[in-house]
């Protein structure tokens, strides 16, 4: 044999685990060499294709602990049939390509679906579909039901979801009888694949349903009402469970989400279920004190402003924001006083904020940006 005298890599050394390994731990590092080998996932790579015939190799005879036995013993020369003398002699090639299928099935059934009797199947779930929803501010604060309309697949009414025309049943695939896949020799040993006319399923359908043109699908147009509930916000998702694209050869139906998108308020921002605005107050009114109007979400509200007033200070106004989704209760609507400092004056106000400054004077001192709220004790 010409290889014969090619100096091999150890089996142990080439799968990269130690001569004491468990049949588990072999398995284990022969399956990730070989996914990483594999001449599909490495196509025109001859080192690839050597390293994976090297891999499988020594893994068909660790795997066996008879051959194994024999390895551990002799080395190599245990399957140099000719002239070798080992326990296997002339034996190792011909039951090397012999227990390929084995490995295969093992090995490769779970990871490449092409060992076993298993078919794949056709059935396929349906996409899942989104939907954006666009809502006014007060919509999504307090729930609205909306009608849309989707486009979408549905079950093929004609064929009832076969894709074969009325009458007919779908055949064996031919190409494959009906085995759902094709078997042929890749190198030196024999390689299962899907079959690519019937997709592993092993039938066809030979007389496709003229609606759906086989498909089992067709789209349509579909009106939903969709509820939403009361706070929802910007991006909230709502899904609607099966509302999706059909599912083909009888697979589910994907979900519908219906994404919301909340229009901005003239005024209000929403910080979680709390709304918040800006309210301005003259300087007289932060001085003296007021009672200010405030048109909320719900009617109109009152806020007592008390005298000495600072720029900046809040009003929470509690239970008049949004109310919480799900759940009972409400947020609160928080009002933040600014006072805004005049930019024009007529003659008479001027001269009165004169007169007025020459009886109020302060410390132009800074302080701290924590004690500013205090500032109004200073005035006098
Ligand atoms: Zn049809
Ligand atoms: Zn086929």
């Amino acid at each position: 044999m010409a290889t014969a005298n090619v100096t091999k890599t150890d089996y142990y050394e080439l799968l990269g685990v130690a001569k004491t390994a468990s049949d588990q731990e072999l398995k284990t590092a022969y399956r990730k060499l070989a996914m990483q080998h594999h001449p599909d996932r490495n196509p025109n790579n001859p080192e690839a294709e050597a390293k994976f015939k090297e891999c499988s190799e020594a893994y068909s005879v660790l795997s066996d602990a008879e051959k194994r036995a024999a390895y551990d013993r002799y080395g190599h020369a245990a399957f140099q049939g000719a002239g070798g003398g080992g326990p296997f002699q002339g034996g190792f090639q011909g039951g090397f390509q012999g227990d390929m299928g084995d490995i295969f099935g093992d090995i490769f059934g779970e990871m490449f679906n092409m060992g076993g009797q298993r078919k794949a199947s056709r059935v396929q779930r349906g996409r899942d579909l989104r939907y954006d929803l666009s809502l006014e501010f007060e919509q999504a604060v307090f729930g609205t039901e909306k009608e849309i309309t989707i486009r979408r697949a549905e079950v093929c009414e004609d064929c009832r979801g076969s894709g074969a025309a009325r009458g007919k049943q779908p055949a064996a695939c031919p190409q494959c009888k009906g085995s759902g896949q094709m078997r042929f020799q890749q190198g030196f040993f024999s390689v299962a694949r899907t079959c690519p006319q019937c997709n592993g399923t092993g039938t066809l359908v030979t007389d496709p349903c003229k609606t759906c043109s086989g498909q089992t699908t067709v789209e349509r147009e579909h009106k939903l009402l969709v509820k939403v509930p009361a706070g929802v916000e910007q991006d909230t998702r709502i899904r609607y469970s099966g509302e999706g694209e059909a599912g083909r050869f009888g697979g589910p139906s994907g979900d519908l989400y219906v994404v919301l998108s909340v229009k901005k308020h003239k005024f209000f921002e929403r910080d979680g279920d709390d709304l918040h605005c800006v309210m301005p107050i003259s300087f007289p009114q932060a001085a003296l004190g007021t009672e200010l109007m405030i048109e909320t979400l719900e009617g109109p509200e009152t806020i007592r402003v008390p005298e000495g007033v600072q720029s900046g200070r809040e009003f929470r106004l509690r239970g008049k924001g949004v109310p919480h989704l799900n759940e009972r209760g409400k947020g609160d609507l928080v009002v933040e006083i600014r006072v805004a400092t005049p930019t024009k004056l007529t003659r008479q106000q001027r001269e009165l904020m004169k007169q007025l400054s020459e009886t109020m004077v302060i410390d132009n001192e800074p302080h701290s940006r924590g004690l500013f709220g205090k500032m109004k004790d200073m005035f006098s």
